[in-house]
């Protein structure tokens, strides 16, 4: 938890978020910053799908792609969009705790038993299915994997400024995460 810097007033905001898209996301959603109105995407927000977290952010601020664990490897193109025809130059990346794409492995027997048991999948098939995808979705720990994702995305968008952040869903609140 050392890790994870609390934004409980303005002054809490890192230096290089202050007066960015970041760090209106954190006033937005941690300090209840009045709604500015917005008629274009002023941030792209890559998030987990997970039901526990709900974003408190004006209308029109925000491109967000949701995917397991915060994971933007298979949403390139999507990414891409946000930049270039959305006209957005931040990405903010926030992973959460207790995220059900870490551990993988430990949920396989429910897994294929839910898919075979109110899908109507093979038992066979779900298996496989399980097999070639888990290890593509897995990210080890909520934390350490948005900085590598933040690094990578720094790396194939090199003008955009990608911030990795941490949801904790048991105060609903967004945390900044120290990097190096
Ligand atoms: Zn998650």
């Amino acid at each position: 938890m050392q890790r994870l810097i609390p934004v409980d007033s303005e002054a809490d905001i890192l230096p290089e978020y202050r007066g960015t898209p970041i760090g209106d996301l954190l006033a937005y959603h941690n300090l209840g910053r009045p709604f500015e109105t917005y008629t274009k995407a002023a941030l792209l927000i890559g998030m987990c799908m997970d039901h526990r977290k709900h974003l408190h952010i004006p209308d029109q601020f925000a491109y967000i792609i949701r995917t397991g664990g915060a994971n933007l490897r298979y949403s390139e193109f999507k990414v891409s969009y946000a930049i270039a025809v959305g006209g957005v130059r931040s990405i903010a990346l926030i992973g959460h705790s207790n995220c059900g794409m870490v551990n993988l492995m430990s949920k396989k027997d429910a897994f294929i038993d839910g898919l075979v048991e109110h899908a109507g999948w093979d038992r066979e098939w779900a298996g496989e299915h399980f097999n070639q995808f888990a290890p593509m979705f897995e990210i080890g720990n909520e934390i350490d994997f948005v900085l590598i994702e933040a690094r990578r995305l720094r790396m194939r968008y090199p003008m955009i400024s990608v911030a990795p952040l941490h949801y904790l869903v048991e105060d609903n609140r967004i945390y900044q995460i120290t990097e190096g």
